[in-house]
């Protein structure tokens, strides 16, 4: 988070209601820096206040009898629409993305193609909101079922992701004919403005997509609160999660929280070696290690440690950490001050928890002095219960854990409170069959690394990192619409036999 201060109107975030762009009126805001190149001011999230999300979902309110009245196939071309500028506006909205955020260039390229398919797909979905039908035990009787919206849906979202996952929540909210609220992440107001007007730009009516700026105990609060909000869907921390969880139960709301991860990947001692350190040293470091389903424990037979681990370093060596926007580089700053001191704290704690072989203290000199910079770092010979093994770090950090053999790594994979993605590397197909099945969590990847999902397919995870419906693919409209039940009696006389 950056830090509160008063500057001119200019360059705040504004905030976008019932179809127009407003200022905030709160008076207070964050700054926020290129991550990095502090000189590289971007402007100000403003800090909105109660009220100003009171005014949003009374505009979602007011939007939705309307929108959810619009022919869904309709919803969809609009859905498609914002596919389309996106796909068009993807190089100047990439570089935007790793200018607020700090991946690289062909990380956030990535992210926008992955939210184009997203955006594609869904937009497909408006046509196949089918409900069935079922026969009845009566005669001239039959039943059929329909998808309906909720009404106004609350979505808060994280920074990491701050193009791909507000769109997997609202292309599936509008398609389905809910209106929204969105409350993106204070550290990405930019990205988050870029996504807003292209929906706007692709023909969505005033009031059916609002967005509003703030913190998340305020303005993320007063979404989770407030009695006209039918369902929140929440993507964050697990400490975040689990009191938006507490609080919307408390007024009925259907949630899903889709939370952190402490992802590992299993190296037996019959894998191919050289892919199993590609694919660790990517899913560890890229994105800077600050996605949900990066890879940050190793768990490796101990036979092959010693080698597997030097293969690790070799490769971690050669990454070029630097300004994301510049070409070659392939690992980039922290998002902000508070994540870097984050990770340079897990740094001092890996040193007394584990063996520092690469790493391990913050880069400076002239290309670094103004980032937030941590270069890859791998701790060696950490034990599995260790913090550094359990907690999730969000920076540029992996541990190792050795163990004996296949039955100590699958209980090692699944000993943590987090259940997002895991990987296991053997050409042993029974253990690589055995470790699917076996290991607790949401996604799984059999010689590929712990990153990554399909437009197409369910994302989420299980134990602390996700509570609710899966998101993405065609499970994504069961969180945005609810099923209604219909009874058909074309007898036109009083039943003579009861159903049961
Ligand atoms: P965060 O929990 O700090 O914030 C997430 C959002 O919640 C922000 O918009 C924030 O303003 C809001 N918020 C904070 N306190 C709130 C409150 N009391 N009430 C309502 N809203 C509140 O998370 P972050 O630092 O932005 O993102 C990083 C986290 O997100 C990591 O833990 C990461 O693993 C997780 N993540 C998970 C997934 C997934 O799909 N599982 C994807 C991306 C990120």
């Amino acid at each position: 988070m950056g830090t509160a201060i008063q500057v001119k109107e200019a360059t705040i975030c504004p905030n976008y209601v019932n179809g127009q762009w407003v200022q905030s009126r709160s008076g207070r805001k964050l700054v926020r820096l290129n991550p990095a190149n502090h000189d590289d001011v971007l402007g100000f999230a403003p800090l909105s206040t109660r009220d100003e999300i009171r005014e949003a979902v009374d505009a979602a309110r007011q939007a939705f009898p309307a929108w959810r009245d619009t022919p869904a196939p309709v919803r969809g071309k609009i859905v498609m629409q914002a596919a389309r500028l996106m796909a068009e506006e993807k190089e100047s909205l990439a570089r935007l993305l790793t200018r607020e955020e700090g991946k690289t260039v062909s990380e956030s390229l990535g992210e926008i193609l992955r939210t184009v398919n997203i955006l594609e797909y869904t937009a497909g979905e408006a046509r196949r909101l089918a409900g069935e039908t079922l026969p009845s035990e009566l005669p001239k009787n039959f039943i059929y079922t329909i998808r309906q919206p909720l009404g106004v849906v609350g979505l808060i979202t994280p920074w990491n992701f701050p193009v791909a996952v507000p769109v997997w929540k609202i292309a599936p909210a509008l398609v389905c004919g809910n209106t929204l609220v969105w409350k993106p992440s204070e550290l990405t107001p930019f990205t988050s403005r870029a996504i807003v007007d292209l929906f706007a730009r692709a023909g969505l009516p005033g009031g059916v997509f609002n967005m509003v700026n703030g913190a998340g105990e305020e303005a993320g609060d007063e979404l989770v609160e407030h009695p006209a909000v039918r369902a929140i869907s929440f993507t964050g921390s697990c400490e975040v999660g689990s009191l938006i969880y507490a609080k919307a139960a408390r007024q009925m709301k259907k949630v899903q929280c889709e939370m952190g991860g402490k992802n590992p990947v299993v190296v037996l001692a019959d894998a191919d070696l050289e892919l199993a350190a590609d694919c660790t040293i990517m899913g560890a470091f890229g994105s800077t290690g600050q996605r949900c389903t990066a890879t940050s424990r190793v768990i490796v037979e101990e036979s092959i440690a010693d080698k597997f681990v030097q293969m690790l370093v070799d490769r971690a060596r050669k990454l070029k950490v630097g300004n994301g926007a510049e070409p070659g580089t392939n690992v980039g700053p922290s998002v902000d001050e508070a994540q870097f001191n984050k990770v340079q704290e897990y740094l001092a704690l890996g040193k007394r928890e584990g063996k520092l072989v690469c790493g391990g203290e913050r880069l400076r000199g002239e290309a670094y002095d103004r980032g937030w910079f941590t270069p890859p770092t791998i701790f060696d010979r950490v034990a599995p219960d260790a913090r550094l093994a359990q907690e999730e770090i969000f920076g540029p950090v992996l541990s190792v854990i050795r163990v004996k053999d296949f039955d100590e790594a699958a209980a090692v994979a699944s000993g943590i409170r987090y259940g997002l993605a895991a990987s296991i590397f053997s050409t042993n197909a029974n253990a690589v069959f055995e470790f699917a099945e076996r290991v607790e969590c949401g996604i799984v990847h059999l010689n590929s690394p712990t990153v990554g999902g399909e437009a197409h397919v369910p994302f989420g995870g299980i134990k602390a990192t996700g509570i609710g419906e899966r998101e993405t693919g065609s499970i994504a409209i069961e969180f945005y619409s609810e099923l209604k039940i219909v009874y058909v009696d074309y007898t036109g006389r009083k039943r003579e036999t009861n159903i049961y």
